[in-house]
Formats: structure tokens, C-alpha cells, sequence
């Protein structure tokens, strides 16, 4: 059993701890949620443990699918042991339908699908609210190597691959979601989390957002959202 230590990081959602063995590091998914670059903070009831399941699943399905990701092993409700990464400052995203910026950058009507998916890296800063960047704007400013921007790329197409058919097997359109990697010795790996607060999840026939939207919009219902996407996928809560 690892022993947890010392606080190293406290994100909007999330804490890293240290351990006693420094290739890993304890993620503790907290209830705090945020939008808007920190500006809408509100505590709801559960989310850390939906979140840290519901993470913990995905990233096992994404291993077994031959993507390499930091998780290793639940370390209880709330907390994961995952892999010491060095995060890349940079955020990927697909979508596979026009929701959220890309309609108000676009103008492109929500809900509209976009064959093939599109890409798109934005810099993780949210004093300067995440501003979309470039594979230039990577390389220039050393935000990661370029080899390791192709490996990101690649990985995120992969995710999509997975996971979109996991969530229309249970009824659901993945319409985009966010990523962040992470180099560990050396290698690429996934890293962040995956879960309802970081990708955008329609039900398929009724188009009911499943996902952070609803706390980003006052919807109302959002745990028993969270909730009710794991048990659809299979997660035990
Ligand atoms: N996303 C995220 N963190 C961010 C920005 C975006 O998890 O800092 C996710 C978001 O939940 C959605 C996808 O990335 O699933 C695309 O977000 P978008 O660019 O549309 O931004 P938003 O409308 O959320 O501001």
C-alpha cells in the first residue's frame, strides 16, 4: 500500500499528493467544480467520487485499448495513485459536434455534426482563459516537442475512436471532449482525468445534456447526470 504525503499542487477540482515513491503521485478528485476559467465555483455533494470512478473506468478501458495513461490503481472514494508526469501546458480537444466555442467562434449552429472530427490545442492558462493556439505557437514557445505534439494528436484520435463507441453502445453522443498529457520517462502519456466535467455527452435520442453543461448553464441535476452516465457505461459507484 503507497503512503500519501505532502500536498504538491491544488487545482480548481483537483489535489496532488506526494507519495513515498516518487514515480507516483495521489489525485484526489475534491467537490469543488468550476467553470469559466474559476469565475463560477460551487461545492456539489459526490462529485469527487463520481468523477474519481468514473475516471478510473474510462482510463481502464483506454488501457486496455493500448493507450498508455498515468492511472494505476483507486486508492480509495475520492483518490487515485497515478504516474508522476510533467504535464504539457496544453489542452487537446475533438469534437465531433459543434457545441460551446467553437459555435461562438464560429458561428456554426450547435448541434451541427462535423465529419471528419475537428482538432484543436488550446494553451492551458486561465488568466489568459485558455487561448486557442497552434502546432507553431507549441514549438516557438517550447510548450512541447514536436514529436511529442504528433503523439498527443494521434493519442486523441485514438481516445476518440474508443470512446465514442463505449458511450453510443450506452445510448449517449460523445459531442467533444478535452485532453492533457503528460511525459513520463520520457514517454507521452494521457494524464488530467476523464470524466462528464471535461467532455460534452448528449443523450442520443433526446439530446439531454449529460455533462458539465448543466452546471455551466444552471440546468439543475448535474451529480444525478454524472451518475446517471456512469451507470449507463458500467461504472460501480
Ligand atoms: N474543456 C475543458 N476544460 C477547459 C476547456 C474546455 O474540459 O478548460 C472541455 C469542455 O468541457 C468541452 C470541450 O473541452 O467538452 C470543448 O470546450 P469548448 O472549447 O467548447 O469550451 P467551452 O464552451 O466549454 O468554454
Amino acid at each position: 500500500m503507497m503512503e500519501k504525503r505532502q500536498e504538491l499542487f491544488t487545482g480548481k477540482a483537483k489535489s496532488i499528493y506526494a507519495t513515498d515513491n516518487d514515480d507516483y503521485v495521489i489525485m484526489s478528485f475534491r467537490d469543488d467544480t468550476s467553470a469559466f476559467d474559476g469565475e463560477k465555483i460551487e461545492q456539489l455533494s459526490r462529485k469527487g467520487e463520481v468523477n474519481n470512478k468514473f475516471n478510473a473506468f474510462i482510463m481502464e478501458q483506454l488501457a486496455n485499448a493500448g493507450i498508455p495513461t498515468h492511472f494505476k490503481a483507486l486508492f480509495n472514494n475520492t483518490e487515485s495513485v497515478v504516474k508522476n508526469m510533467q504535464m504539457m501546458p496544453v489542452e487537446c480537444v475533438v469534437r465531433n459536434v459543434a457545441a460551446g466555442s467553437l459555435c461562438r467562434r464560429l458561428g456554426v449552429e450547435d448541434g451541427t455534426e462535423l465529419t471528419p472530427p475537428i482538432f484543436e490545442f488550446f494553451l492551458k492558462n486561465d488568466e489568459l482563459h485558455d487561448p486557442m493556439i497552434n502546432e507553431y505557437h507549441i514549438e516557438t514557445f517550447g510548450w512541447a516537442k514536436e514529436e511529442d505534439v504528433n503523439k498527443m494528436k494521434e493519442l486523441t484520435f485514438k481516445v476518440n475512436v474508443v470512446l465514442t463507441k463505449l458511450f453510443a453502445d450506452a445510448g449517449m453522443i460523445l459531442v467533444d471532449y478535452k485532453l492533457e498529457f503528460g511525459l513520463f520517462k520520457g514517454e507521452v502519456i494521457l494524464g488530467d482525468e476523464f470524466s462528464p466535467d471535461g467532455c460534452r455527452l448528449w443523450d442520443a435520442e433526446t439530446r439531454k445534456k449529460l455533462d458539465k453543461d448543466r452546471f455551466r448553464q444552471g440546468l439543475g441535476g448535474v451529480i444525478e447526470a454524472y451518475e446517471e452516465v456512469a451507470r449507463r457505461i458500467g461504472v460501480s459507484l
